[in-house]
């Protein structure tokens, strides 16, 4: 059993209190955190008031190439990139840190947030497992969510070229163009 200070597993218990509370899966805790399965399952009902639920993380890397995820999931792996590069925050700090600008960047531009921590999670894992990649967008030249081995050059990004059958078109624009200025809120925060 790994030997602790009071201190740092307290600040486990808080970082596994600031991930359930904004909506990680038990997955997600046991991947982040060194506490005890029962711990983490006992603060879950504690902080939720409800069990975990169970099952497998449903999750594959199509899902963020759809037109209005794909927009979120570039908005989010954005500010999580600066965090962790440019702030210096660890992956875990970077990780809520970043949620959290995510959810207030939805709720200024009034869009509903499509992007779970645990979707945003499971982002981070595959642009580390290098099935993802960011490319740059050669018109408004942000960079978004692409497969790993998509073309990179001459590519426009969803917020450039919206589908059609889109009707949000412009709140999902606005979505995008703040994802492009996401560093400095990033910075300010
Ligand atoms: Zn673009």
């Amino acid at each position: 059993m790994l030997k602790r200070s009071l201190t740092e597993d307290a600040q486990e218990v808080f970082r596994a209190i600031a991930l359930i509370e904004l909506g990680a899966r038990m997955q997600v805790l046991e991947s982040e955190l060194t506490l005890s399965r029962d711990r983490m399952i006992r603060l879950y009902r504690e902080v939720k008031g409800v069990s975990p639920p169970k099952g497998m993380l449903p999750f594959s890397a199509d899902w963020y190439m759809t037109w209005l995820a794909n927009i979120h999931a570039s908005l989010f792996y954005n500010t999580y990139l600066f965090l962790k590069n440019e702030a210096r925050c660890s992956h875990l700090d970077a990780l809520t840190k970043g949620y959290r600008l995510y959810l207030e960047h939805c709720r200024h531009s009034e869009t509903e947030a499509v992007l779970d921590l645990t979707r945003a999670w499971t982002l981070v894992r595959f642009f580390d497992a290098d099935i993802l990649q960011l490319t740059k967008c050669c018109r408004c030249t942000g960079k978004f969510v692409a497969h790993k081995h998509d073309l990179q050059h001459n590519v426009v990004c969803g917020a450039c070229q919206p589908p059609s059958r889109a009707g949000k078109t412009k709140k999902a624009a606005a979505a995008r163009q703040q994802a492009l200025g996401a560093a400095q809120v990033a910075q300010a925060a």
